[in-house]
């Protein structure tokens, strides 16, 4: 496995391999975009594989399947993986899932991880293995489940189906009720240094303002039109406000989002350097966050943007 800067978090996973003694739920918990997903993906090849490899031995059928699924998750195109239920006329999102009969990935639909997707998951937990010797679920950001969702996982967690095995990946997993952490063994994954950051993708350019996220830095390298999007809302000049919001506004979630967690990362800075105080800093963080918490709603971002001008230009 290419786990970088996560020594630690690795030595655990590969000793619980080794020994074959892997508990039923693990947690992988840590700050976002440094490897917790990629990891979950490894680990579930790892125990999926017909050769008991620890990582997976990348050749048998189960390898093969999982290497072709992992990276259609990690670029996204979900289209092809996505299964849906039919409730009459409702069709519900359920889970992600390729050609490999033991494995699922169950990713928020909208905002949330809900019930539907839990009892599905339940429901295929419970079976039998059809290639492997054992099932592996990840719940990616599980701390986006709703309460009926983390209560309905809880049952299941405490009758774990003997061949299944769960991994919840999050970022804050003080999100999670207790009764399902206390079912889970946790592994922490630790921020990524600059010298780690700059190893894997190239330089060290964006970890400052990526906060350390490897994923929010690629996605930055991708979409540079973003940041100068926030360089121009910076300038607090109503009329390049208003074409960042006209701009803000025509853009897909992801687009929504990271340019609100630059923002977010602006605003520090700002206040780090001392160009802000700290009220200001506490109430235009605070709104940011409420932000990002609607954008998968359907909030709408212009008129949200306008209420952070409204604070900044005091
Ligand atoms: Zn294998």
């Amino acid at each position: 496995m290419n786990l970088k800067g996560q020594a630690r978090a690795k030595a655990i996973l590969e000793r619980m391999q080794e020994a074959e003694r892997i508990p039923s739920a693990l947690l992988f918990y840590g700050p976002s975009g440094i490897g917790k997903t990629v990891a979950a993906l490894d680990m579930a090849k790892g125990v999926l594989c017909l050769n008991s490899s620890p990582w997976g031995c990348g050749e048998c059928p189960s390898c093969r399947h999982m290497n072709h699924i992992t990276d259609l998750i990690l670029k996204e195109e979900w289209d092809g993986l996505s299964v849906y239920s039919e409730e009459g006329s409702r069709k519900v999102f359920l889970y992600l899932m390729g050609d490999h009969p033991d494995f699922v990935f169950v990713p928020p639909h909208g905002a949330s991880i809900k019930i539907d997707q839990v009892r599905a998951v339940r429901e295929f937990s419970y079976s039998k293995p059809a290639l492997s010797h054992r099932k592996v679920v990840i719940f990616d950001r599980a701390d986006l489940m709703t309460r009926e969702a983390a209560n309905a996982l809880l049952k299941v967690l405490e009758e774990p189906p003997a061949e299944t095995h769960f991994i919840l990946v999050t970022d804050t997993k003080e999100a999670l009720p207790p009764t399902v952490l206390s079912r889970t063994h946790q592994v922490e994954f630790l921020p990524l240094d600059r010298k780690t950051f700059s190893e894997i993708l190239g330089d060290a350019e964006l970890y400052e303002l990526s906060g350390g996220s490897v994923t929010k830095a690629r996605a930055l390298k991708e979409r540079p039109e973003v940041l100068s999007m926030v360089e121009e809302f910076l300038s607090l000049e109503p009329v390049r406000v208003y074409e960042v919001a006209k701009k803000l506004d025509t853009m897909d979630t992801r687009g929504k989002d990271l340019f609100f967690s630059l923002l977010e990362e602006k605003v520090y800075e700002a206040f780090r350097e001392g160009r802000i105080g700290y009220d200001d800093h506490e109430v235009i963080m605070q709104r940011i966050l409420e932000i990002r918490e609607g954008i998968p709603k359907g909030l709408r971002v212009d008129l949200a943007l306008y209420s952070i001008y409204t604070l900044m230009e005091v």
